[in-house]
């Protein structure tokens, strides 16, 4: 399924008072939160509608807004401000029946205290320094997961942080009743791609099921030869074709039989709704090829993809790219594949035996084909580029058993200095944060894995939190871990999330 329109999704801002200021005040109140909602829903931060909705004052107003809230098919979040005293045990009942994400936005209307003019009815009508603190306690004391952003609401840096809450709720919206598609299993033996897809599908709204790969042959084998010959004309036009790709070239018809496996995985997503899917080199009865430029255009697209099995990285890679509608840079399905050790100037070298999304290229990739070892079948069809450097995460996320983890690592991406003639594949280097060997043994002591989503898109704070709204465990390595206090992170969570059944 193509990726959903952010602006199409609404965020509710609803704003609580109480009946003891009179009415002159609480007009003020709704024309105040109007405003309020109006500029949020105009700020180019934030990606998604913001709706204002009525004023709340008493206990029935406040479970009614929720409950519309938590019904209506379009909302994704609530965020909710106090521009008034409003006591909290009224929002008790409402609270308990919003599972919809939360964001308490502690701002105020006004942003300078009017130093000549201020009198009591100006403290009576704006009091969210403190009426937002007994909304605070009593979230805290509910033990609701939301996230607080604090100041101005015309400040960048405000609307920034709503606007990045907004990206993991809508991406967060986007799996709830997801499907994903696997064709074939696990590769034998490897472990971290495997998990309890019974668990995902209660924590994480999304199934994941199997389908042999006979099922996908078999609409793969139905492609007509003039969808290839539109498709190929695509390529022909968008990648750099190496010489025996080319029209008449030697080995065209690999370039036939790689559109005709796009077509039919395409065609296959299509028409299941599937947001994405995972295959492995392991079966692959009937193929002609191991997916290459399919997989790597697909995930362009916006569809999720783990290889080897990996349904895990496939639906994290489809809400990051969720997450990242509309920003610049992009994400892709990543492997650490080997490490540059040269003292000072350590690098990691991330790549896939073909499948790198082209979102993530610098400049046009060239399309080429070379053997592969692995798989048994004919030479596959890839793109091959480099990477930008700039800033970067990687993220990954594990079934640690009695919980989910999701991982992410803070990374400078470095364009390469040196060309890599004999390298067929899609590459990216970087240097982990804080440093190699530091950021190597964090991600090695949490379990990570060896796939993750690499994005030039998004930021820590985008996973953090989509984590809480999932109420799963973040950890981060950054430019501030330190080894011992990592463990401890590590030992601590453990004990957190055995008693904490989420
Ligand atoms: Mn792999």
């Amino acid at each position: 399924m193509s990726l959903p329109k952010l602006k199409a999704l609404e965020v509710w801002f609803i704003t609580g008072s109480q009946h003891l200021y009179g009415p002159e005040t609480l007009q003020q109140v709704t024309e105040h939160a109007a405003q309020i909602a109006n500029g949020l829903n105009k700020a180019k931060e934030i990606p998604v509608m913001v709706i204002f909705q009525p004023i709340v004052t008493t206990p029935e107003e406040i479970s009614n807004a929720l409950a519309k809230a938590e019904q209506s098919p379009d909302c994704i979040g609530v965020i909710t401000w106090m521009h008034t005293f409003s006591p909290a045990k009224m929002w008790i009942n409402g609270l308990k029946r919003l599972r919809k994400p939360l964001l308490h936005l502690h701002t105020q209307f006004n942003r300078d205290i009017p130093w000549n003019k201020i009198d009591m009815d100006f403290m009576n009508l704006n009091q969210s320094a403190h009426g937002d603190r007994e909304m605070g306690f009593m979230m805290s004391r509910m033990r609701l997961d939301r996230k607080v952003v604090v100041g101005f609401w015309q400040d960048k840096r405000v609307l920034a942080e709503i606007g990045t809450w907004c990206r993991a709720a809508a991406a967060w919206f986007d799996w709830q009743g997801a499907k994903f598609v696997r064709f074939g299993d696990n590769m034998r033996q490897v472990a971290v791609t495997e998990g309890d897809k019974v668990e995902a599908e209660l924590k994480f709204g999304y199934s994941v099921n199997t389908h042999g790969v006979g099922d996908l042959v078999a609409r793969i084998n139905k492609i007509k030869n003039k969808e290839i010959d539109e498709l190929i004309a695509v390529y022909d036009n968008s990648y750099t074709m190496t010489p025996v790709l080319k029209k008449n070239g030697a080995k065209r018809d690999s370039l036939r039989a790689a559109a005709k496996l796009e077509l039919g995985i395409r065609h296959f997503l299509e028409e299941g709704d599937y947001k994405g899917y995972t295959n492995t080199f392991e079966d692959l009865h009937g193929m002609a090829q191991l997916p290459g430029i399919a997989t790597q255009r697909l995930m362009a697209d916006g569809y999720g993809f783990g290889a080897e099995g990996d349904w895990k990285t496939s639906a994290l890679l489809r809400a990051c790219n969720v997450m990242a509608e509309g920003l610049s840079g992009g994400n892709s399905f990543m492997e650490d594949y080997t490490y540059h050790f040269e003292p000072k100037n350590e690098l990691v070298l991330g790549a896939h035996m073909l499948e790198i999304s082209p979102a993530i290229a610098a400049g046009k990739p060239t399309c080429e084909v070379h053997a592969l070892g692995i798989g048994g079948k004919a030479d596959p069809v890839r793109l091959v580029f480099n990477v930008n450097g700039g800033s970067a995460i990687n993220t990954s996320m594990m079934d640690m058993g009695n919980r989910f983890r999701l991982l992410v690592n803070e990374v400078t991406a470095v364009a390469p200095k040196k060309a890599l003639p004999k390298l067929p594949v899609a590459r990216v280097l970087w240097k982990p944060l804080p440093n190699m060997h530091t950021a190597c043994a964090a991600w090695i002591l949490a379990g990570g894995a060896h796939h993750t989503v690499f994005s030039q898109s998004l930021t820590t704070e985008h996973l953090r939190d989509f984590a809480e709204i999932a109420g799963i465990e973040l950890l981060c390595i950054d430019k501030e871990t330190r080894i011992p206090d990592f463990k401890n992170q590590l030992r601590w969570n453990e004990f957190f999330f055995q008693h904490n059944k989420y």
